[in-house]
C-alpha cells in the first residue's frame, strides 16, 4: 500500500468521525457508542498506518 492509496482512507475515516461526534450525544471522550468506537479504531488504525508510512517510507 502507499501513501497515495492511504491519504485518502485516513481523510475518509477522519471525516466521518468527526461527523459523527458532531450528531452523537452519546460518545464521551471516555466512552464510545459502538459506531463511534467502530468509526475511531478504523481511524486511528489508518492513522497509524498513514503516520508510520510517513515516517518509514518513501
Ligand atoms: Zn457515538
Amino acid at each position: 500500500m502507499t501513501t497515495r492509496d492511504l491519504h485518502p482512507r485516513y481523510m475518509r475515516a477522519t471525516t466521518a468521525l468527526r461527523e459523527h461526534d458532531a450528531q452523537c450525544t452519546t460518545c464521551t471522550p471516555a466512552a464510545r457508542c459502538p459506531e463511534g468506537a467502530r468509526l475511531y479504531e478504523s481511524f486511528s488504525r489508518l492513522q497509524d498506518a498513514y503516520l508510520n508510512h510517513n515516517r518509514n517510507g518513501r
